[in-house]
């Protein structure tokens, strides 16, 4: 078995890392969010992110620490809104707002330019330092309208290229078959496997 600190507080993406590692992992999420009240976000791509948050926390925090950051990059947005992607309707925004802004700002673009790709940077840390990295995308584009219930953030307006459904319509195995974080952990596991991460 082996246990890992995760650097994060959203229960989505805890949910989904609890799945993705299984059975042999014991994920531990912060029993305070308030652990990251000092954290700035200020790094300029997801990959600076997610190695920040992993030193950060794993300056605090004994074990091993996995900190991860994603966001959705949409192409005739030049990449936005891309890290900015959780407060993208602004500092307290909803995936609701979020979803409506990106939605409004692609309204008069046909299906052909709606591409847009889901990022995962993950970083692995220990003792402040870190032991290895990866970074996994999902490529698909953006839904005229929001359909499906499932998931959280930009899940309902995304269609993963090779779907007919969002991620939002999807279970979750099947949004795993897909998803920018099930390839990250996986490329994470098949490139540093953890009998390696003592
Ligand atoms: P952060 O990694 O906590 O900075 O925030 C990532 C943000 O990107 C989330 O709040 C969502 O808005 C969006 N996001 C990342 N991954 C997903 C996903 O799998 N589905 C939907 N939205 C996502």
């Amino acid at each position: 078995m082996h246990t890992v600190h995760l650097a994060s507080t959203n229960r989505h993406k805890i949910k989904e890392f609890t799945r993705l590692f299984g059975s042999s992992f014991t994920l531990l999420a912060p029993h305070h969010a308030s652990i990251f009240n000092t954290w700035i976000e200020d790094g300029y791509t997801f990959m600076d992110n997610s190695i920040k948050k992993a030193v950060f926390y794993s300056e605090r925090r004994e074990g091993l620490i996995l900190a991860d950051d994603s966001g959705l990059s949409v192409a005739a947005l030049e990449g936005e809104p891309g890290i900015h992607s959780a407060r993208y309707a602004g500092p307290h925004a909803t995936g609701e707002d979020n979803r409506r802004l990106l939605l409004a700002r692609l309204a008069h673009l046909p299906e052909e330019a709606r591409a847009a790709t889901f990022w995962c940077a993950l970083a692995l840390a220990r003792d402040g330092k870190i032991l290895t990295t990866v970074e996994a995308s999902c490529p698909g584009r953006i839904a005229r309208l929001p359909a499906g219930t499932e998931g959280f953030g930009y899940d309902p307006i995304f269609l993963p290229s090779g779907a007919t459904a969002t991620f939002a319509q999807m279970t979750p195995a099947e949004k795993d078959q897909y998803s920018h974080r099930a390839r990250a952990v996986a490329q994470l596991l098949r490139t540093h496997p953890p009998d390696r991460w003592s």
